[in-house]
């Protein structure tokens, strides 16, 4: 940062936030603080749920134009009635921290990128400040979501992983999982892999958040039952959560080399 700053370059987040969904209001307030906590300048655009699609279309292109602002983020998911898609594909390739447009996706897949999706690239962070090798090891992806599940096969298969991606139509999750050596689990079911379902020594990385009506947070993962055979794995909370935060900090910084912001 440091030597940003005597280059003139100021890194700035800005983060729009539409409606009120409560757990989109902690991820931007938790997004805020890690900005403060590095020296990042963040910039809330608070907007009403009724906020039209050209409002909010509007406001990316003054953020794209602005030289001030180094990343722009739109917290997902959007209320009904705004095109998520529209959003994405109207945010600068230059200033996508999040990694969503299709000109960074199409990037991802060839290997030659400026930003990786923060999720995903903050589970290859965790793999390799734990020392594991995926060169030629098994992995079981679950979820082909665009925003976890696919980028994440793709990271996994740029560091020579053997991939093998299961959804909801998957025929049978348990004869998948269970060759794996490193399963990452990006669902959104509460404790749907279970301690059965892993091979002993398998490397276990839990990537679900799931609100439960009792208001506990818990992930894909039944960290009981697959701590006892699993060679690694990460708690929920505390895991991959704040990597991904991390990796958004890294991401802005980024842009801000990437736009010279000032
Ligand atoms: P999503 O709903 O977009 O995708 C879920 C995927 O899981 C789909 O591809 C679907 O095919 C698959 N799936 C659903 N049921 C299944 C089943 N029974 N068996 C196998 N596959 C099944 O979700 P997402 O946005 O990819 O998020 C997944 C989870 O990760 C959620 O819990 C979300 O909250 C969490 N998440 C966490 C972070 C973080 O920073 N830790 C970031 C993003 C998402």
């Amino acid at each position: 940062m440091e030597n940003l700053k005597k280059d003139g370059i100021i890194p700035s987040l800005a983060v729009i936030i539409v409606g009120d969904d409560p757990a989109s209001k902690i991820y931007v307030k938790n997004k805020k603080l890690a900005c403060e906590y590095c020296g990042i300048k963040s910039l809330e655009y608070a907007l009403p749920a009724e906020t039209s699609q050209e409002e909010l279309l509007a406001l990316i292109d003054k953020l794209n134009n602005d030289n001030s602002v180094s990343g722009i983020l739109c917290q997902l998911p959007l209320p009904k009635g705004l095109d998520e898609e529209a959003v994405i594909n109207a945010i600068s390739p230059k200033k996508d921290v999040d990694a969503f447009h299709p000109v960074n996706v199409g990037k991802i897949m060839v290997g030659n990128f400026d930003f990786l999706p923060c999720t995903p690239a903050g589970v290859m962070e965790l793999i390799a400040l734990s020392g594991i090798e995926v060169k030629g090891k098994k992995c079981a992806v679950i979820g082909r979501s665009n925003i976890v599940g696919k980028p994440m096969s793709m990271l996994l298969l740029h560091q020579h992983g053997t991939v093998t991606i299961c959804h909801s139509k998957t025929a049978d999750l348990k004869a998948e999982v269970s060759q794996a050596d490193i399963v990452v689990a990006a669902v959104g079911v509460p404790e749907l892999i279970t301690g059965d379902m892993i091979k002993e020594g398998a490397v276990v990385i839990d990537v679900g958040m799931n609100r439960l009506p009792d208001g506990k947070l818990t992930g894909d993962v039944e960290y009981e039952s697959c701590v006892v055979r699993a060679s690694a794995i990460t708690p929920v909370p505390g895991g991959v959560g704040p990597m991904t935060i991390a990796m958004l900090m890294k991401n802005t910084v980024k842009a801000a080399l990437l736009n010279k912001t000032k």
